[in-house]
């Protein structure tokens, strides 16, 4: 059995970064994120072969953010393969933070450096099949079940709100249609986009679509194939090189594993071959990470060495 289900472990670490959750500021762009109290701190992880663990708060629901770049991302390449995907978007991180202007190149090529950042995301979500909204919105959402295991549904609030505040996100949309990387409506684009960011779960169903990106790509209670082992593979260095949006180097640094954070507090975290993290608290440091959820996955690299480096 893996050493961190032993009785007390996940406990005592989410104890032990709780106090650095208090000094984080909630999310100020839309007022959904903004209302979320700073003190929750809830954390679970989800091994490859389906076993796991909880600690902190009870149970608290979020919506994923940047978190679902990464679900994205695999949905796309599983649909289009690699060489159409990375045809319109980059593999490199970038030290511009993610919603930076500075991430369109005024070059030739125009491409938005890596899938992580706003504009490649939304260069990857632009591609997602489907006739109208309803239906990219239908299959993708059919996919992330597949990866949960269970229904997913999405905050309509939240994704409203996402929605009307979007102006950026258009900005960026309008700059990659310019340049022949979105294709379609730019309209139903950031609709589809609001909603994948608005998808809702809690800590352990995050820890459990972790362990299928932390394995071959299989589900972690059935042992079916979800995502092939290539995707699940970009995935993770993606993740490690780009998931943490301008801290991604720092991070690698300190907690040693590929993670992807969102703006609402919560952070998905591998451990290669055998588990899967998820951490939620809202606050958040000057770039946009939790702050309690760096600190736990730190101290969970001092403690038990989960780097990969
Ligand atoms: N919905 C947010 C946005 O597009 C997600 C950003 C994030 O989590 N970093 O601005």
């Amino acid at each position: 059995m893996d050493r961190l289900l032993a009785p007390g472990v996940l406990e005592g670490l989410a104890e032990r970064a709780r106090p650095w959750a208090k000094q984080g500021k909630t999310a100020a762009y839309i007022p959904a994120l903004s209302g979320a109290d700073p003190e929750v701190f809830s954390a679970a992880l989800f091994t490859v072969d389906g076993l796991s663990r909880t600690a902190g708060d009870r149970p608290a629901a979020f919506t994923l953010q940047s978190v679902s770049k990464v679900f994205m991302l695999a949905y796309v390449l599983e649909q289009k393969g690699e060489e159409r995907l990375f045809s319109k978007v980059g593999m490199e991180p970038t030290g511009e933070p993610f919603h930076s202007l500075e991430n369109l190149q005024f070059d030739a090529y125009a491409m938005p450096p890596n899938p992580l950042v706003n504009a490649g995301a939304l260069a990857v979500t632009g591609l997602a099949e489907g006739k109208d909204l309803e239906e990219k919105w239908a299959l993708f959402q059919a996919f992330v079940r597949r990866l949960a295991g269970k229904e997913i549904a999405f905050n309509r609030e939240v994704a409203e709100s996402e929605y009307e505040h979007a102006f950026l996100n258009r900005s960026f949309c309008y700059f990659l249609k310019q340049h022949g990387i979105i294709e379609g409506d730019v309209e139903e684009l950031i609709a589809l986009y609001s909603r994948q960011c608005a998808l809702e779960m809690d800590c352990l169903l995050l820890a459990r679509i972790g362990a299928v990106f932390a394995g071959s790509g299989r589900d972690p209670e059935t042992g079916k194939g979800l995502i092939s082992e290539k995707t699940a593979r970009i995935c993770r260095a993606l993740m490690a090189s780009c998931g943490m949006y301008n801290a991604s180097g720092e991070f690698a640094v300190k907690a040693g594993v590929p993670a992807k954070s969102g703006v609402s507090g919560c952070i998905m975290a591998v451990i290669p071959g055998r588990l899967g993290i998820g951490v939620y608290s809202p606050g958040l440091d000057e770039k946009g990470n939790s702050l309690g959820g760096w600190k736990f996955l730190e101290l969970l690299n001092q403690e038990y060495r989960i780097g990969i480096y």
